[in-house]
């Protein structure tokens, strides 16, 4: 079986949820390496379609060699692929685990979509992650401005017809740094509903960056311009994989702000400075703070390993 299959049901019985980390980079990706080994936390190595083609396709499968090298429990993620191709390609490529996000498409047009996926992917023991519903916020340059919550009975179908492996779910998280503007809640009523139609399914939950006032405060004292920026509220988040059939957590803001943060810090107080592992290095280091302070605090998959 997957080894990442075998964690969500781990991860279901025992109530932790696995960090889907995004990397863009080789220091990004040492960060979240370095966060997971030091707290024995299985996690998921994310990269969405742009990480892909900025990366590129050789240097992203040698990078993720070398993460799994340094520790074992890592597995590398497409994150939001829109297309069968491009699902395709990352699952010939070797990835663990791919996301064929539907959610744009009709309710039918989504289910045809990700069977196909799926039909593909299960024949090499690939994992495969759905979406119903949409979430607000920017991703990859679409914006959408409003949530559109994920229907109970939908999901029940949706799941059943596409063998799907696991299902982002829409119930108040959003993209970006910007998650709310008025009352900060998660829509728990639905998560049940789905929960009661779909018992002991994995869930995922993208858009779950909390946003820390700390780190926002530091980036914007370092001439950053970040105003008004909020999260998912933590407790919230802890609910839904404490209570709840959350495994999966995806976080992409939260690093980026780590890393910018520092870089902006080490060039604001140096500005003399010019070599790039001074800065990047300081970045890894941030992330790798965070990492582990979510592992440990908010996802309690840090000591999860097998
Ligand atoms: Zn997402």
């Amino acid at each position: 079986m997957n080894r990442l299959k075998e964690y969500y049901k781990k991860a279901l019985q025992n109530h932790f949820a696995l960090g889907a980390f995004n990397f863009n980079n080789m220091e990004s990706l040492q960060g979240i390496v370095n966060g997971c080994k030091k707290t024995n936390a299985p996690a998921i190595i994310a990269v969405s379609e742009g990480a892909l083609s900025y990366i590129g396709d050789d240097f992203i499968i040698e990078l993720a060699k070398g993460a799994k090298a340094s520790f074992t429990h890592l597995f590398l993620h497409l994150d939001h692929g829109k297309s069968f191709e491009i699902c395709k390609k990352a699952i010939d490529l070797g990835f663990d685990s791919v996301m064929i996000d539907g959610s744009s498409l009709k309710f039918g047009e989504n289910i045809a979509l990700t069977k196909m996926v799926c039909d593909y992917a299960h024949k090499f023991d690939v994992q495969v992650e759905g979406e119903l519903g949409q979430l607000k916020g920017i991703e990859d340059n679409v914006y959408a401005s409003d949530h559109h919550f994920t229907d109970p009975l939908q999901a029940k179908i949706f799941v059943e017809r596409t063998g799907v492996d696991s299902l982002a779910v829409a119930i108040g998280t959003s993209h970006g740094a910007y998650k709310y503007q008025g009352e900060q809640t998660l829509r728990f009523d639905i998560l049940q509903e789905i929960e009661n139609l779909l018992p002991s399914f994995p869930l995922v939950l993208h858009g779950a960056s909390t946003v820390d006032k700390e780190l926002v405060d530091k980036f914007n004292s370092y001439g950053g311009k970040l105003e008004h920026a909020v999260g998912v509220p933590k407790d919230l988040l802890i609910e839904a994989i404490k209570n709840h059939n959350i495994v999966k957590i995806n976080t992409d803001t939260d690093l980026r702000l780590a890393m910018t943060m520092q870089v902006r810090k080490v060039l604001s107080e140096n500005p003399k400075e010019f070599d790039l592992r001074k800065y990047l290095g300081k970045g890894r280091e941030e992330i790798e703070r965070v990492v582990m302070d979510k592992n440990q605090n908010l996802l309690f998959s840090a000591n999860k390993i097998d």
